[in-house]
């Protein structure tokens, strides 16, 4: 006997990084911008704390035509959630419910999760052995979902490798789902395809502009499948995006500027590390995000991760056959990364 269903039984939910009590530590786990959102954000946040006793918009109106004016889209093809993780599992439930869905092995560990949650038969798919993305291995008769840059690899594919996906997935009336949570550190977004009507693109503004605390993130792609969200939502919850959100979202993205030269600033100490770690001797992917991928040990990294966090450092630790040897670690500012350089390097000798 049980008091929970069926369904609350076989969960296996997701396991998030480590929110610390401490704020001595120097937090590279979650992936979290270390110089914080715009300044409007806060101004236009304080703004709106007049209007709480109101429901918000459920469309999120004035935030969708701030993205679509930016993205060079219609707001018609703009819809925005609590979070992309939300955007992310009502695509699921929108796109994937019931049916076989393809996605790379080593991706984002929430995928699997939402699939147990709606029903979906989720196939993780081979890899190269260098860890990129076998797109070939994808290609078996469903819809596709992958994050682009990947995580926690940290790598990417260009717009014409997305692209035989989108009309592989097309040619069998079935959607791709990108995944573009990392894509402002990436050389190019897959926004070009978005001309054809099976792609959806899903963004967030807790990486890029430093609001994970706001919970934001947002789909873009065809008006027909921006409706199907639409319909999950209301189905749901009316009211995901509340009014802080809206206004403060929409404040970040006003602000070009600030996201530009914060994410530039990323870029540039992120390259930087790279280089120096590789130069002393470390097996470190190519980033093309606000992370660093690092082998760090021959079989374990664990004791690595906790010597770290006895340090002051946190990082993340995937313990999982082809991810153990490795710690994902987020670009912090200059300080913190030279910190972790020090650090790492007195480990190894
Ligand atoms: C961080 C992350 C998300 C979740 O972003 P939120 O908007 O904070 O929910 C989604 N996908 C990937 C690949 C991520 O790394």
């Amino acid at each position: 006997m049980s008091y929970e269903s069926l369904l609350a039984q076989r969960l296996v939910p997701y396991v998030a990084g480590e929110q610390p009590k401490q704020q001595k530590m120097i937090k590279l786990n979650t992936n979290e911008h270390p110089y914080g959102c715009s300044p409007s954000v806060k101004t236009a946040i304080q703004k709106e704390m007049d209007q709480l006793r109101l429901y918000p918009d459920t469309e999120a109106t004035a935030l969708r035509e701030a993205i679509a004016e930016t993205e060079g889209l219609k707001a018609e093809e703009i819809f925005c959630g609590n979070g992309s993780d939300e955007v992310l599992a009502f695509s699921f439930a929108a796109f994937f419910a019931g049916k076989d869905v393809y996605a790379p092995e080593i991706t984002y560990s929430f995928y699997p999760v939402y699939a147990n949650l709606f029903g979906v038969h989720y196939h993780p798919c081979v890899m190269n052995p260098d860890f990129s993305v076998n797109l070939d291995a994808l290609k078996q008769g469903g819809p596709i979902v992958l994050a682009n840059p990947n995580a926690p690899t940290s790598l990417w594919l260009d717009t014409d490798q997305l692209e035989s996906l989108a009309l592989y997935t097309q040619s069998i009336d079935e959607i791709l789902l990108i995944d573009e949570a990392y894509a402002a550190f990436a050389p190019e977004t897959a926004k070009r395809l978005l001309c054809m009507d099976n792609v959806l693109i899903v963004r967030t503004f807790s990486k890029s502009h430093g609001l994970a605390g706001l919970r934001v993130g947002y789909a873009m792609g065809n008006p027909r499948l921006i409706n199907a969200l639409r319909r999950v939502r209301d189905s749901f919850n009316s009211y995901p995006v509340d009014r802080l959100a809206q206004a403060g979202a929409r404040a970040a993205v006003l602000d070009t500027e600030w996201t530009h030269s914060t994410v530039n600033r990323i870029i540039q100490t992120r390259d930087h590390c790279y280089m120096t770690w590789k130069a002393s001797g470390f097996s470190v992917m190519k980033s093309a995000t606000n992370f660093l991928f690092i082998k760090v040990a021959s079989d374990d990294a664990a004791p690595v991760q906790r010597r770290l966090r006895e340090n002051g450092i946190l990082v993340r630790h995937f313990n999982s056959e082809k991810l153990r040897p490795y710690l994902r670690i987020t670009v912090g500012t200059e300080d913190d990364m030279e910190q972790v350089t020090r650090e790492l390097l007195n480990m190894e000798c």
